[in-house]
């Protein structure tokens, strides 16, 4: 009997922030062959698979418990890069970091990247991901020129915004549930330096805050803006934003040398000294110790500092990558991990409704430990999570105790129904709590009744599925 082309083997599979998962059959392809023969396999035996990149979606959009998980990390290659006109083909697992790390030699930089580079291009263009310059240049999706998609059906599909037109914009945010991308050409952002110029905005409060991404959402390449979510009455939505922008040709003399990706990436050490594999364990007595509102605060009173010294020139790894300064900085959040609770709103409900959201997890005791607030504006894509308006990124720390766990996942269905009577959205790669009934809230009936048509034809099988596709009642 010949050998199967794929295997599967158990193991544990969670979603990044640690709160959800649990075993699984995972297989690592390294060719487009063995994709469809798991997904033929997987069909075979009528269970399901779910597509797996570098596994950073917080909750359970890349995991399937007591089914089978297709990990693409495996498929790594650079196919094909164009150094002139700043076109690159890649296998979906390719990270951001290598991405990066290959182009900006030649003075290129991915349009659009997440907080962390350990992301997979296949993984960005399944969750559409956005960055720090969402209002300006939109999701990855938008600059994704083409890919190629193996289905469950069994066809291979090329798609473009001319080619399948259909698939290409249900695909690219369609969390892995029409197929999986076998390899995606990608449009690169010519720089001129290796750094930008950044700015740190001390933000007085959640007007302040909304009224700056205004102000400055026509003139600056990124914006981005920490919230302390402790700040209380006129303190409330307090915070310190960062500007940065694109430095001109001949602006930087030092700008050429940081082209080379070893001066990028964010340093392994604290002060040269300190691995920064060692500070989680600081982080997690400071969480567990309920130090969070001192750490905010000094936070706070850094960013006057860095105002008094902005503008100033710091690389596209550090600028971007601030997440990854840190190693393994959930596990600050052990036992119970993590997750991030993140409504997208329209622009004129932002003040209330971040407002109303802030106050109820005061109120309810359960204060998010991080805030992060962003500028966005919507894209073309089918299962689009993007406004004409701001998102809120509030990091929960989740407690191992089943009634405070159940507690906060209240306050955040509580909070979810505030943000979607005022017509806002979520992010399923910041999910865990929604519920089936959201579905159709978030995208409109037209939009999942064509996603669902697409899915038929297809997935007719249902191959396809995650612990998330399952909660939401895809
Ligand atoms: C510290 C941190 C910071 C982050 N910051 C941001 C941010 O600033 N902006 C932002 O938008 N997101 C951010 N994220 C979220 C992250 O960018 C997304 O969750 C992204 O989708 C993760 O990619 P991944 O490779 O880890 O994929 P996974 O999490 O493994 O999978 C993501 C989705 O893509 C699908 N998928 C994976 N591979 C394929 C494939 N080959 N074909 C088809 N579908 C596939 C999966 O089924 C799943 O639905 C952050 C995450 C972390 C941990």
């Amino acid at each position: 009997m010949s050998k199967p082309l794929i295997a599967f083997r158990t193991e544990r599979v969670s979603g990044w922030g640690m709160a959800v998962g649990g075993p699984a059959h995972v297989a690592r392809p390294i060719t487009s062959e063995q994709v469809a023969a798991a997904m033929a396999l997987v069909a075979q035996q009528r269970g399901s698979l779910a597509l797996r990149g570098s596994g950073c979606s917080y909750g359970d959009a890349s995991i399937n418990t007591a089914g089978h998980v297709l990990a693409t990390t495996g498929m790594n290659r650079i196919l094909r890069f164009d150094s002139d006109r700043g076109l690159i083909t890649v296998e979906p697992g390719v990270t951001i970091r290598e991405l990066w790390r290959h182009v900006i030699r030649f003075g290129w930089w991915p349009p659009v990247v997440p907080g962390t580079m350990a992301v997979s291009v296949g993984g960005a263009a399944g969750l559409n991901v956005h960055g720090k310059n969402n209002f300006a240049v939109g999701s990855f999706g938008e600059h994704v020129e083409s890919f190629v998609i193996q289905t469950p059906a069994g066809g291979v599909l090329r798609c473009s915004r001319q080619e399948n037109a259909d698939v290409f914009h249900a695909a690219i945010g369609g969390f892995g549930m029409l197929g999986c991308f076998l390899e995606l050409t990608l449009r690169l952002k010519r720089v001129h330096s290796g750094r930008l110029r950044v700015w740190g905005i001390p933000v007085r409060d959640l007007r302040h805050q909304l009224q700056l991404l205004e102000d400055l959402k026509g003139q600056a390449d990124y914006l981005v803006s920490w919230v302390d979510l402790h700040g209380r009455g006129a303190g409330l939505g307090r915070g310190l934003l960062h500007r940065a922008e694109q430095l001109k040709p001949g602006e930087d003399p030092d700008g050429a040398r940081l082209f080379d990706p070893t001066l990028q990436d964010v340093p392994a050490t604290l002060f040269g000294v300190v691995p920064k594999g060692w500070l989680w364990p600081g982080m997690w007595l400071a969480t567990h110790c309920g130090a969070t509102r001192v750490v905010n605060w000094a936070r706070l009173q850094a960013g006057y500092r860095e105002a008094a010294r902005s503008p100033y020139l710091q690389t596209h790894g550090a600028f971007h990558f601030l997440f990854d300064y840190v190693p393994r900085w959930q596990w600050m959040t052990k036992p119970g991990g993590l997750i991030q609770f993140q409504p997208f709103v329209p622009q004129r409900q932002g003040e209330e409704v971040f407002g109303r959201v802030i106050e109820r997890c005061q109120q309810a005791g359960m204060v998010p430990y991080l805030g992060v607030l962003k500028r966005h504006r919507p894209d073309p894509f089918l299962m689009t999570h993007a406004v004409d308006g701001y998102s809120l990124a509030m990091d929960f720390a989740v407690s191992t105790n089943q009634s405070r766990r159940q507690a906060l996942w209240r306050l955040c269905q509580e909070m979810a129904e505030v943000v979607l009577a005022a017509g806002g959205r979520f992010y399923y790669a910041k999910d865990a709590v929604l519920d089936a009934s959201s579905f159709a809230r978030i995208h409109g009936d037209a939009a999942v009744a064509k996603f669902r048509e697409l899915k038929r034809r297809l997935d007719p099988q249902r191959v396809l599925q995650t612990d998330l596709s399952r909660r939401i009642g895809v």
